[in-house]
């Protein structure tokens, strides 16, 4: 309940967790709990398991015999800036196979724009201008807040 970044376990069985509507939730253009979120988030663009991290159960956890083999380290810190400028074939190019099509262009760079506006790199400005004028409603909307 305390490591959760948005607060999203407020009782034992509760849950509102961030990360299906981050992950999700790629078509509703205003969730009121969402915009109540963006803050919270951080710079995280997929989601968190925070909750996982530090579930007592999980130190039993052993790693999956395939973990290795579709590791994709090179997304364990990407370039934000380099990701909103991924247009609708560069996205599926670069995430074909992987989970992450599930938020679709639309929802993975709407998150990016959420983790830039709470990172608040001046690096980014120029980019987000770019974004506000993207022809995804969810991505432009979000561009403007974080920029
Ligand atoms: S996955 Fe993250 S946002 Fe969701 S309940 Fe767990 S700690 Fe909270």
């Amino acid at each position: 309940m305390t490591a959760c970044p948005t607060e999203a376990i407020p009782g034992p069985f509760q849950s509102r967790c961030a990360t299906m509507y981050f992950l999700s939730h790629n078509r509703v253009k205003k969730v009121q709990y969402l915009v109540d979120l963006r803050p919270l988030i951080g710079n995280r663009i997929y989601g968190c398991d925070d909750c996982l991290a530090v579930c007592p159960w999980n130190r039993f956890a052993r790693e999956g015999r395939m973990m290795s083999a579709y590791a994709r380290p090179e997304l364990a810190t990407p370039d934000l800036v380099e990701l909103l400028s991924l247009d609708e074939a560069g996205f599926r190019q670069r995430f074909a196979g992987t989970p992450m099509l599930r938020t679709k262009r639309r929802g993975l760079l709407r998150n990016v724009c959420v983790a830039l506006g709470n990172v608040g790199d001046e690096t980014a400005v120029s980019a987000l201008e770019q974004a506000v004028n993207d022809p995804e409603p969810l991505i432009a909307e979000h561009a403007e807040w974080a920029h």
